[in-house]
């Protein structure tokens, strides 16, 4: 029996032949192939007066969408525990405080009357998470964010092309950030994008990106550089490559093929699992959904029995995530209350899901589940 990961990314032809021509235009570092990536990317979520800037790591997008909110030292920013620590991280990178929240059982996302009791006068900004591709409840985020001047960054790194409302994460509300990482939906190997609302926001992000110098982008979206620049603001090395970027074209060009075949995947685990009472499957039917990641919750201590059954099936599975408050750095001992999240971290399951993935994959993993509750 082969082996099922929870991850496989789709390494394909047009990949293939994507990376070679840009390896034959010989302009490796950020060029025109980034430029592109960057309009396939506004093209995609239907931007309207709102720019894409793409960096090298999803983490990166955070840190300088943090940084262009004006966030630093003696701020604070809330962010849920039950999230990946990169948010943490970055927010600690900006040198702005940490402040951790619950989240809600139907959605996994933030519990806004919780994040309203934690906002104090230092609090500048909210990092909410649209878990699994889901979204949280952005709008309430959004309520949370005009009564106290707050803004928002809102860490979508799951969901690009989700939709709510009819228009996708990132086309509208404050800034997001989204991740092309190895493992997420689409990838450029590694690699990550901020979405502003404002030409003095890209020019910030711009500088941002690139160790503060001006000019440069304009020049280097053309494969030249400028020579006679100017530095204007702090900054990092976060661009992102035209051979990165050509990885990232030839995967969003396939991404309405992925999104769908992963929201058929979902809906038929769903569909098989519904009847199982010890099993709660996702409160959604995936129609709007940019699915990254599949997660059930197993009730009545069942889960690691079930992990170890799937190991024996060769079904690799995982758990989404180790709250962020458990572990050593961020464990300061000012936790507000986390009861669902410490719930629900023990019941998690992320089962494997991939785009256009293998038909005796879906099968086996639905067969395995149902048979170890018979
Ligand atoms: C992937 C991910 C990130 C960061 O993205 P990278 O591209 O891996 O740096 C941030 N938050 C969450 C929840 C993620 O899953």
């Amino acid at each position: 029996m082969e082996k099922i990961p929870v991850f496989l990314p789709h390494i394909d032809k047009e990949m293939r032949k994507h990376l070679e021509n840009a390896l034959d235009v010989g302009w490796l570092g950020m060029g025109a192939s980034t430029k592109k990536f960057e309009d396939k990317i506004m093209e995609f979520l239907k931007l309207k007066d709102r720019y894409a800037i793409t960096t090298n790591t999803g983490t990166a997008a955070l840190h300088i969408a943090l940084k262009i909110a004006n966030i630093g030292a003696g701020d604070e920013v809330i962010t849920p525990s039950f999230n990946y620590v990169a948010d943490h991280q970055a927010i600690k990178m900006s040198g702005a405080n940490v402040v951790m929240c619950d989240i809600l059982e139907n959605n996994l996302g933030i519990d806004t009357v919780k994040a309203e009791s934690l906002i104090t006068k230092k609090t500048k900004a909210i990092m909410p998470l649209h878990f699994a591709g889901i979204p949280c409840d952005i709008s309430k985020v959004y309520e949370l964010a005009r009564k106290y001047s707050l803004r928002v960054i809102e860490d979508a790194t799951h969901a690009f092309g989700t939709s709510i409302n009819d228009k996708k994460i990132g086309s509208f509300g404050d800034i997001t950030c989204f991740s092309f990482d190895p493992v997420k939906i689409i990838t450029s190997i590694d690699g990550g994008c901020v979405i502003v609302n404002n030409k003095e926001e890209l020019e910030k992000g711009h500088h941002l990106r690139l160790l503060g110098v001006d000019k440069d982008t304009t020049e280097r979206y053309k494969n030249k550089r400028a020579w006679d620049y100017d530095v204007v603001s702090e900054g990092y090395r976060y661009h992102l490559t035209n051979i990165m970027s050509s990885v990232g074209i030839s995967q969003i060009k396939n991404i309405e093929k992925f999104v769908n075949s992963r929201q058929k995947v979902c809906e038929r685990f769903n569909e098989a699992f519904k009847e199982i009472k010890e099993i709660k499957t996702p409160e959604t039917n995936f129609k709007n959904i940019s699915p990254f990641i599949y997660t059930i919750r197993i009730l009545n201590n069942k889960r690691d029995e079930l992990i170890e059954y799937l190991q024996e099936k060769n079904i690799e599975v995982g758990i989404h995530f180790i709250p962020v408050h458990k572990h050593t750095y961020f464990n300061d001992g000012k936790i507000s209350d986390m009861s669902i999240t410490n719930k629900v971290v023990e019941e998690i399951l992320t089962l494997p899901l991939h785009s256009e993935m293998n038909e005796e994959f879906v099968k086996r993993i639905i067969d395995s589940i149902v048979s170890f509750f018979k």
